[in-house]
Order: C-alpha cells, then structure tokens, then sequence
C-alpha cells in the first residue's frame, strides 16, 4: 500500500487492501481505523474525505491498517469494544465481547426484574468483565465477583469496572473457575466458557483463531468439556432460588440442557440469540 494525501484517498486504498485480506467489512473497518488515527467519531472522517493527512497521522494509519491486514480483529487494534452500549477495553488477553451475549443479559435481566434488588452475581470466567459489569450497570442495586484464571485477563476487567464507575460493588479473583470461592453463594451466576470444538479450530476466521486467548475458546472434542467441569459443582456457589445462565455454541444447547437436568436445576429454558440459535441455557438451583 502507497501513501495517499487526502483522507478520502487513503481510506479507499485501505479498504482495497483490507479487501484483498479477506476482511469483509473492509470499508466499515478503514473507516474507524481512520477516526481512531485521527481521533475523531466514524461520522467525522465521513465528514472530511478532503482532510490532508499529516505525515504522523498518514503513518499511524498505515500501522493500523497493516495490523488489520494481518486480520488482528479491530476491537483489538482499537483496544475497545461496545457492548449492550457500554464500553469495555479489549486486549489479546480478553474474548471480545460479542453481540451473541447479549442472549445471556437479557435472559438474566428478565429473571430477575427488580432494578433495585441487592442481588449477588457471580461471572465465572470473566474476561473483559462484559457480562458481570453490564449486569452491575442495570441493576444498582446489586454486587458480583468476577472469577478468571488469567491475571492479564483480570487487569483488563479492573480497567473496565473503574472507567465504568462499578469498582465499589465489584470484586475480581484470580481463580481456576470457583476454586478459590470456597463456599460462597450468589442469586445469579453467569459464564461464558470456551466452548468451541478443538476440531473446528482451523474453520475458524484467522481473527478468531490467531489472535484470541485459546483456553476462551476451545474445549473438547465437543466443545462441552467446560460445562462438564463446571455443572456438577455449580450449585454449592447458588443460594436457594439462584439461577445460573450459560452461554453455549452452536448445538450445544440441549445438551447444557440435560447437564443441569441431571444435576438437579429446575425450570431449564432455552433463549434464543438473533441469529434464532439457541444461545442461553438457564436453570434454577
Ligand atoms: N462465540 C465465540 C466464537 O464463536 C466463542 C466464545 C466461546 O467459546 N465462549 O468465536
């Protein structure tokens, strides 16, 4: 890729570029790659394909614009992601924060609709802190610890619970799932598991499978490794009446299902994501 003056120019040889990189949203991707060199909103570059590109700003562009090539994903090269309209700081230590969970807030919020209950939510596994937080943020009233076995992973959730205000009623433990929570009990317990089948890595897009934490992702021949782990044990973490709400993959659903049939959890649902694949399994302890 050559230099070019104009924003208007650069951001037309970016998206060639990224085009010829395999990344689908190759105008939509220059375009923000573009604000964040310049630091301005999408809408701003929109609004200036005439700017004249300074030799810094052309060159952080470039920069940008080579790690996308590379098909790091943009939440990355950004260092942020919106999720249920909320900001969260993202790193190669973090899951991305993905529309799907939104699936999981949803069921959670409908469960339990009382904005000002002083509920206690566990999120097991909480990378960037996206679920565990954003439930903080629609119900004040509430308190949660967030559990993640990677200390990297636990610095980026910290970030995110101080910038969004939630550090007073939020605790982060570094813990190979609920090891280090001895006997505590929560209302609600959310977790999005790796769940992915180790032979599906290599369909995987490369933003995914090269750049994103691997133990986030994968789990077993199935994918359901984690939920193995995880069921049998969860309802000593869950007070009388709690709910646990998993995230799963594609199919998986009536097989999270039956785990916690068997383990004892009543009023088992199913709630689908907007793509209809069922996406949240919940269960009352
Ligand atoms: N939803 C993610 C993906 O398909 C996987 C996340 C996970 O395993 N929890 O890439």
């Amino acid at each position: 890729m050559t230099t070019a003056d104009t924003a208007g120019e650069a951001l037309k040889k970016a998206a060639q570029a990224l085009t010829g990189a395999g990344v689908d949203s190759a105008r939509l991707d220059a375009r923000l790659l573009m604000a964040h060199a310049l630091g301005l909103s999408a809408e701003g570059v929109f609004g200036q394909p005439d700017r004249v590109l300074g030799a810094e700003e052309k060159e952080r562009f470039l920069s940008l614009v080579e790690k996308r090539r590379s098909r790091q994903p943009l939440s990355q090269i950004v260092g942020c992601r919106e999720f249920w309209s909320l900001e969260f700081a993202v790193t190669t230590d973090t899951l991305t924060p993905r529309p799907d969970s939104e699936t999981l807030i949803e069921a959670a919020l409908a469960a339990f609709p009382d904005k000002g209950a002083d509920l206690t939510i566990l999120d097991l596994g909480t990378g960037t802190g996206c679920l565990l937080l954003t439930l903080l943020h629609e119900r004040p009233g509430a308190s949660g610890v967030g559990v993640d076995i990677s200390e990297a992973a636990l610095d980026v959730a910290r970030a995110n619970t101080e910038a969004l205000g939630l550090d007073n009623r939020t605790r982060l433990i570094a813990s190979d799932w609920g090891a280090e929570l001895a006997d505590q009990r929560f209302d609600l317990i959310v977790c999005n598991p790796p769940y992915i089948p180790e032979g599906d890595r290599s369909s995987l897009m490369p933003e995914v499978a090269s750049f994103e934490p691997p133990h986030a992702l994968f789990a077993g021949a199935d994918g359901l490794d984690a939920y193995r782990t995880l069921i049998p044990d969860i309802k000593k973490h869950l007070r009388t009446g709690g709910r646990v709400f998993f995230e799963v993959g594609i199919d998986q659903a009536d097989a999270v299902a039956d785990m916690l049939g068997h383990a004892g959890f009543d009023d088992i649902d199913i709630s689908k994501d907007l793509a209809g694949i069922g996406r949240c399994v919940q269960g009352c302890g």
